[in-house]
């Protein structure tokens, strides 16, 4: 018989109690023992939500109090030197000091967990004496067994998958780090094989990128001592995120199930299989249920590709499981109460994935005869989103198609449009302008939370709007700006604004992910086809341009951000999809335009978050981001100027694909990049307009003006004077108003005293 599995549950719980209890500890209002009470809680509910849906194997131990790799760092007593800590178990102080930084001293780097947006805490190596400092996966499987009488499946971090992710150590140290960490994973597997654990699951997605030579032998003296140190352990060695690299050489380690990821890397793992066959001592961890994706499996076409396993793998060594860790899921679709019937009816949040393994299990060990009413249930949900008007807008359709097929270019070439532009705008050298949002005050918020409720009327909301744009429009004037922007106040979420507005997006209520530590995010849901309906932004543009005579930028979130901040379909490609919201976007760049905004900022922040694992499948996915981006600026007149910004992450290794953009401005962030960014640009010579930030907006301290001088000269060496605008690094919402003004008034005179030497 076959068995299901989960590779992981969401933490953060149906009504987000995890996040709350977190956030309360934090702020003092929960004593640590009803934290951990609280915590105990939500861990035992989650596991009997599982027992109760009938999924064989359980994770333990993917419960988390922040992240995954933290805890896997801090089990080791791996702790950055500047926290105060003196061994044994890592404190709750200094574990969230590490999450989150402390008075004295700084957080460690967080970063994205591979293509997803779930971000962990990024281990310091550096100075540390790893040591076992507990059992966690034991206590978690003793827990589950104790409190509920569930046989758990412990979840550890594999040690290859931890060291590659780790910093704080060269190269050339792997070996004697993987000396140091081996016996410790080593002696965790023999205690949770004394306890009689039966599987253990080892978590290596970094299986799925390319591996050198020294790495693979690493891998086999990795999985070679601990099959001879636990020897009637099950390891289930698993994957997930992408079809893995080394397929041969992984089926060929001495464990005794190979978990792949059969939604993301279909294709490349089943062909592996196919070529290669599965070793019939084996077990088979087939991922079949998408542990990302939002959507209801079609359970005939799950079927079918595990009939196809089965001529390879015995029905009986097949685990039905979650493509990857639930985590990147919401909890669960019962709750929601707003959505339309055909799309409620085809999601498949966490806990309806349960049920979705439990029956396929049924079905692959004893014949879809006793599922067929589920089948055919799957199929009409199926069947009735796919018939919804809104996958079905032909308008937008033809139009995209049309629109798609032809190359996007602006009608002059940059250096053209340049001299055109000058002409226009007589901009100052080293135009200064910021990144589009102001400070989200109190009041600001206060206000929109009135609207929402209904406390106050539409003119009401509209007027305080136009209150707020008149204030920062006066204070950019007075600041001494040169491209002012209105402020985004009538804005909380870049991309919640325009799906909002435009057709074939849903809302849910309670469709949370966890985004890092507390944090969660509500991606929207992009369930049909993208349609422009009414300008989105015209109004405040317009009346922010009313009360100056300097240039106003009009302000937009590019295509494939909201594309990668959202949920989205899967019957069209994500191409598609990106040229959908491009055209629709398009219709609102025109109409800023025509409302006389001769600037336009389109910003495309969250560009990388798509790029896709694998290195030969990276060009074509920036060729069609560009290209959406292009298909989104490219009707505007030679004289408008086209915007765009990216932020959060590392833009060096794709400045070609930026400049295809050719956007005629470009504001990046910098200060997180340490120069690297600046480097790059020295070896590409990028030939448009661009901006580097020249302060960081995390944090509230105000820039001195030498630190900005100093950053402007830097970057002065590399690029073309007459090409350089001066900004932040990012919108600056988040930050109070004082500081603002205060840091805008030493940007404005860093540029000053840049100005009188050229
Ligand atoms: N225009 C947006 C703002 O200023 C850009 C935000 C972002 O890059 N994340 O807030
Ligand atoms: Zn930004």
């Amino acid at each position: 018989m076959a068995k299901s599995s989960v590779l992981g549950y969401p933490r953060i719980g149906a009504d987000r109690e995890w996040k709350k209890a977190l956030e309360a500890f934090w702020a003092g209002k929960l004593e640590e023992s009803e934290f951990h009470k609280q915590l105990r809680e939500i861990r035992l509910n989650h596991l009997r939500k599982q027992q109760e849906s009938g999924i064989d194997l359980i994770a333990v131990n993917d419960f988390s109090y922040y992240d995954h790799i933290l805890d896997t760092a801090t089990m080791f007593g791996i702790v950055p030197k500047r926290f105060r800590y003196e061994g044994g178990i890592v404190p709750l102080s200094v574990y969230y000091g590490i999450a989150r930084g402390t008075k004295d001293a700084t957080a460690s780097e967080m970063t994205k967990w591979f293509n997803t947006n779930y971000h962990y805490i990024v281990p310091e190596l550096d100075g540390a004496v790893p040591v076992l400092t507990e059992n966690r996966p034991l206590a978690a499987y003793r827990e589950a067994k104790e409190k509920l009488g569930i046989e758990g499946k412990p979840v550890i971090v594999g040690p290859l998958t931890f060291l590659k992710l780790s910093k704080g150590y060269q190269a050339s140290e792997t070996d004697a780090w993987l000396d140091k960490l081996l016996p410790l994973y080593v002696q965790i597997l023999r205690e949770l094989a004394h306890e009689g654990v039966q599987w253990v699951q080892i978590d290596e997605p970094i299986l799925v990128t390319k591996l050198s030579e020294a790495d693979l032998e690493r891998l086999n003296t990795i999985y070679e001592t601990f099959a001879a140190s636990a020897p009637g352990l099950n390891i289930m060695l698993q994957t997930y995120f992408e079809s893995v690299e080394n397929y041969q050489d992984i089926i060929q380690l001495p464990v005794s199930g190979i978990g792949l990821d059969l939604v993301h890397g279909y294709k490349g793992n089943l062909q592996a299989i196919q070529q290669s066959g599965f070793p019939a001592n084996k077990v088979l961890g087939a991922g079949i249920i998408d542990g990302r994706g939002i959507w209801k499996a079609s359970l005939r076409e799950k079927l079918s590709q595990l009939e196809e396993l089965t001529k390879y793998v015995a029905a009986e060594r097949l685990i039905v499981q979650s493509s990857c860790s639930l985590l990147h899921v919401p909890v669960t679709v019962s709750k929601e109460t707003k959505l339309q019937p055909e799309l409620k009816d085809a999601l498949a949040f966490a806990d309806e994935k349960l049920i979705e393994l439990d029956l396929l299990t049924k079905a692959i060990s004893t014949g879809a005869a006793r599922i067929a009413n589920e089948l055919e249930h799957n199929d009409l949900a199926l069947q009735a989103l796919k018939q919804s008007e809104e996958r079905n807008r032909l308008d937008v359709q033809r139009a995209v198609a049309e629109v798609s097929a032809q190359n996007p270019a602006r009608s002059l070439p940059f250096e053209e449009r340049h001299v055109a532009q000058q002409n226009k705008w007589k901009l100052p050298i080293f135009p200064t302008t910021t990144i589009g949002s102001f400070p989200q005050s109190a009041e600001v918020r206060k206000a929109r939370q009135a609207w929402r409720k209904g406390d106050w009327n539409d003119e009401q909301y509209e007027q305080f709007i136009h209150e707020q744009i008149d204030i920062w429009i006066k204070l950019q004037e007075e600041i001494g700006l040169d491209v002012l922007v209105h402020g985004e106040f009538e804005r909380t979420d870049m991309v919640e604004f325009f799906g909002e507005k435009l057709g074939g997006f849903a809302f849910t209520q309670f469709g949370w992910v966890q985004s890092y530590g507390s944090r969660c995010v509500k991606p929207p849901v992009i369930f049909g086809d993208v349609a422009f309906e009414q300008p989105m932004t015209v109004e405040e543009t317009k009346y922010a341009q009313s009360k100056t005579s300097r240039p106003v930028k009009g302000m937009l979130t590019g295509p494939i951000t909201i594309m990668n901040w959202s949920f989205v379909r899967e019957d069209i490609s994500r191409e598609q999809i990106a040229y959908q919201l491009a055209y629709a976007l398009r219709q609102e760049v025109e109409a800023l335009e025509q409302a006389g905004i001769g600037m336009i900022q389109v910003d495309e922040p969250a560009v990388r978050e798509g790029l896709p694992l694998k290195e030969e499948d990276q060009a074509e996915y920036l060729a069609w981001a560009v290209k959406a981006f292009r298909m989104t600026t490219c009707t505007v007149q030679p004289t408008t100027q086209i915007h765009t910004h990216m932020c959060y992450c590392e833009f060096h290794d794709m400045i070609d694909s930026i400049e295809a953009m050719d956007a005629d401005v470009i504001s990046i962030e910098t200060s997180r990049s340490h120069g690297e960014l600046i480097h790059s640009f020295e070896v590409n010579t990028y030939k448009l307009g661009i901006g580097l930030g020249v302060y960081d907006i995390h944090s509230p301290r105000v820039p001195r003006v030498e630190e900005m001088t100093g950053m402007i000269e830097r970057a002065l060496r590399v690029l073309d004077p007459k090409l350089f605008w001066i900004n932040p690094d990012c919108g600056l919402k988040t930050r109070g108003k004082e500081e603002t003004v205060a840091s805008l008034r030493n940007m404005v005179q860093a540029t000053e005293i840049a100005r009188s030497s050229y």
